[in-house]
């Protein structure tokens, strides 16, 4: 039984088809060049819910250079930044109409909460697209005062093509993020989806076809980090390099992209934020923003509070609420009303977390509640509460990326 809530609604059926599974290159779904693919899994059962193609090498080199004849001879950032703000728009028009679908496909093979992405996340998605197609027509530069007869201007212009690289905690939100500015600017685009989560980006990428992205201007590319992702990051094509993901891939997007051409790098990266409640905090509302800012997303969040500080005179207090507001966490098919937490994304997450799990019990920080997995089919962990943590555990410096909230004593904040 996974749902612990007796008052949970009835399951909402994912009305959607996995329709796109190729990679979009140039404007056209195709397999892979090895003809590979790969399983995108359904988390609550850990089921093959598709076969995906297997982007490498050649697909990157493929989809490189759709986009680098894009820029260099297409239409697209020679078009007037108004009319590329319209198809973004039309594109935001067109996933608005698709909402339910894409929050349903997100769910199937994310695992996140059904009312979040149908409510919050999709709805967002159409909210950034607008948002940055009202960008395209009000990027201006500068002109600078210069001793003389001279004229000094800073003219903004798109950078070529951008590769761009993201994980599978937030995957269509991720995915309009890069997406979006690079668009609205006037690049062209490779994107490198996640492996776990690779068919909302695929669902999307047919939408902005539908609106009438010219050919080449946005490619999406399924597959691994080491093969497609390092490919993408080392191509001597690639102008600029966006990445999302953890802190050790970061480090090595970084030297792949300083290795080729050094190309320029953003990088948005892990974290282990501290939730500091001091002494005089509101207990029952301290417990329940730090519960959030830890469970929200099962944990899988790159800013979730996931170091709690209390200070020492509310500490009991605070953990016995804490602990409650754990053990009263419903978590279930995410498909489900009034369900709080689904399954974690991947086999791979799920039994890092309960290894995470095992240290803190073996390095003698005090297990409250949880601790182990629900069921015994799909990726449910149990809401873990750990007491009696010290600064130099790992589970109090690493990223564990799942619902363990580890909750830690301080005298004062100036140490
Ligand atoms: P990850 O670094 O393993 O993977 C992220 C992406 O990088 C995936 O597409 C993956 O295929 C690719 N990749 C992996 N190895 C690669 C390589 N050698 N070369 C090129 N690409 C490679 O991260 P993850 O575990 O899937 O995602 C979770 C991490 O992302 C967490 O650390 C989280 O904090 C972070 N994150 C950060 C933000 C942010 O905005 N700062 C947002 C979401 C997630």
């Amino acid at each position: 039984k996974l749902s612990t809530a007796a008052e949970v609604d009835e399951l909402i059926t994912p009305s959607v088809e996995i329709r796109y599974t190729k990679n979009l290159i140039n404007g056209k779904f195709m397999d892979a060049a090895s003809g590979k693919t790969f399983p995108a899994y359904d988390p609550r059962t850990g089921e093959v819910i598709a076969h995906v193609a297997e982007g490498d090498q050649e697909d990157i080199n493929r989809a490189v250079s759709a986009a680098r004849k894009a820029f260099d001879e297409g239409p697209w950032p020679k078009m007037t930044p108004y009319e590329r703000s319209r198809i973004l728009l039309r594109v935001a028009d067109l996933v608005e109409k698709h909402n339910d679908e894409l929050a349903a496909l997100e769910t199937w093979n994310n695992g996140k909460l059904y009312e979040q992405a149908v409510n919050i996340e999709v709805p967002m998605f159409v909210r950034l697209l607008r948002y940055y197609a009202g960008w395209a027509d009000k990027i201006h530069g500068l002109t600078v005062p210069a001793d003389g007869n001279y004229h000094v201007q800073v003219l903004h212009e798109p950078i070529g093509v951008a590769g761009q690289i993201i994980p599978w905690n937030f995957p269509i939100l991720l995915f309009a993020w890069k997406v979006g500015p690079a668009l609205a600017c006037g690049n062209t685009v490779v994107v490198k989806t996640a492996e776990q989560t690779p068919l909302t980006g695929l669902f999307a990428a047919q939408l902005f076809q539908e609106a009438g992205l010219p050919p080449g201007v946005l490619n999406v590319v399924s597959g691994f980090g080491p093969t497609a992702g390092s490919a993408l990051a080392s191509h001597m094509d690639v102008d600029k390099i966006a990445f999302t993901g953890s802190t050790d891939t970061g480090k090595i997007i970084y030297q792949l992209a300083a290795k080729s051409n050094l190309k320029p790098v953003t990088l948005e990266l892990g974290g282990k934020s501290p939730f500091i409640v001091c002494e005089d905090a509101d207990v029952d509302k301290a417990v329940e923003l730090a519960h959030f800012a830890l469970f929200f997303n099962q944990g899988q969040c790159c800013c979730a509070g996931s170091r709690t500080y209390v200070h020492e005179r509310i500490y009991d207090e605070f953990l016995e609420k804490a602990k409650a507001a754990a053990l009263r966490r419903v978590v279930g098919d995410p498909f489900k009303k009034g369900v709080e937490q689904g399954p974690q994304v991947d086999s791979q997450q799920f039994e890092k977390i309960l290894k995470y799990i095992k240290s803190g019990v073996e390095s003698n920080a005090t297990l409250e509640c949880g601790g182990d997995r629900i069921g015994t089919k799909g990726f449910f962990v149990q809401p873990t509460v750990f007491s009696n943590v010290q600064d130099d555990m790992s589970i109090a410096k690493d990223e564990i990326f799942g619902p363990v909230q580890t909750i830690l004593k301080f005298k004062s904040v100036h140490k």
